[in-house]
């Protein structure tokens, strides 16, 4: 029985054009090859093209030691003692971010799953962004505080609701990304954290899970660029996208992270990352500093394709690397993906429920290690296919 009412879903979401599949693939530095075509990989989050860089591979591994390379933790972090390589690179964070601390997670979806939850309670409001990604929604559901929204990246709305509620809650947490997995466009950071100084039960909590490694000095993230790190209660970022590795971190103060530790049930009862995994991060983030030309090349060619789907009539909310075309229907949508891939461009159509009903969109995520060249021919294709 379960298995046929199960069915009859698969039915549904196939005929609504929101049937997902697991596409197999090989993967060559910015290009994909799978059923016998190789692509421009137009999905990938490997911003910086670190992830496919086969000669950082190699100098890490050549700076290996066979004792290095567990690829097990054995347990959580809290019970059978820490990896001193934990706290390397927690120092390294806290220090990039001129913090006290920080503390790193499985994921960024762990991170955003298990820090609301741990410290927003009853007498907490969460006000969060109308677009903010699906795993803050888990850890606000799961927190049990009161919630509310404001529309996407609008200040005066996130102000009305922080004047009327602000005397009828213990803590309020203001909860935004720095840049938006679906629109590519930027958070107004400077107005949220002024909204914190003027009052005084306000925390500011930001995902820079798109902006980590690409934007700010040595590719801190946004906050960093607009100079409001400082403002900001809980930093939050991935390891999985720019850094091209895995895991989600905070910087925070000193009692942030004690609390986490003591309260935060994904990094309670979890098992930690493999020690191989936390030298990886921490050999790539003794690396960012010098990634300015690849954070350089990557502006210029995303710039290229802004412009080239704005001038085509398209409503272009981006400002950075991840540009979308907004179609509007759903199947039309899965149709225009099919037709680019069959010219060479491995785009996959972004439906609901990840962005809103109406909304479907190709969305192309640019990588350092694109050259010009590819993403003119990919502006080329576009053309011809809309
Ligand atoms: N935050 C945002 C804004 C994201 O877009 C994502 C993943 N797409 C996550 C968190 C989850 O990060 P991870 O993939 O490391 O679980």
């Amino acid at each position: 029985m379960s298995d046929k009412y199960l069915q009859e879903e698969l039915d549904r979401l196939e005929a609504s054009g929101n049937y997902r599949r697991l596409v197999p693939a090989e993967h060559f530095g910015c290009e994909v090859e799978t059923g016998g075509r190789r692509m421009l990989n137009l999905s990938s989050n490997d911003y910086l093209g670190l992830a496919s860089d086969l000669e950082l591979r190699r100098e890490f591994l050549d700076s290996l030691h066979p004792e290095d390379f567990r690829m097990g933790s054995s347990s959580s972090r809290s019970l059978s003692g820490e990896f001193p390589v934990c706290g390397l690179v927690e120092r390294k964070l806290a220090q990039m971010f001129g913090k006290e601390a920080a503390l790193v997670f499985n994921s960024g979806y762990h991170m955003n799953l298990g820090i609301l939850p741990a410290i927003a309670g009853k007498d907490t409001l969460i006000v969060a962004d109308k677009l903010v990604h699906a795993s803050i929604i888990d850890g606000i559901r799961l927190s049990g505080a009161s919630f509310s929204r404001f529309r996407h990246n609008n200040m005066e709305h996130l102000g009305n609701i922080l004047e009327r509620e602000h005397a009828g809650y213990r803590q309020i947490i203001i909860v935004v990304e720095s840049v938006y997995s679906m629109d590519g466009d930027m958070a107004d950071l400077k107005s949220i954290c002024g909204f914190k100084r003027r009052y005084g039960n306000v925390s500011v909590y930001v995902d820079e899970a798109h902006a980590f490694g690409v934007y700010g000095p040595s590719g801190t993230g946004l906050a960093a660029a607009l100079g409001c790190a400082a403002d900001i209660d809980y930093l939050c970022g991935t390891f999985g996208k720019a850094l091209g590795s895995v895991g989600g971190f905070v910087a925070c103060s000193g009692v942030v992270r004690e609390f986490l530790i003591n309260r935060m049930r994904p990094f309670i009862y979890s098992t930690a990352l493999p020690p191989l995994n936390w030298m990886w991060t921490g050999f790539l983030l003794e690396k960012l500093p010098d990634m300015d030309s690849r954070r350089e090349h990557l502006a210029c060619i995303s710039a290229m394709l802004r412009k080239a789907v704005s001038d085509a009539g398209y409503p272009m909310p981006s400002d950075s690397h991840i540009v979308p075309v907004l179609i509007g229907d759903t199947v039309e949508t899965v149709r225009k993906a099919a037709a680019l891939r069959a010219k060479g461009f491995f785009a996959l159509p972004v439906r609901p429920p990840t962005v809103p009903e109406g909304s479907s969109r190709l969305r192309f995520s640019l990588t350092a290690d694109m050259t010009e060249d590819a993403v003119s021919s990919l502006i080329k294709a576009l053309e011809d296919e809309m």
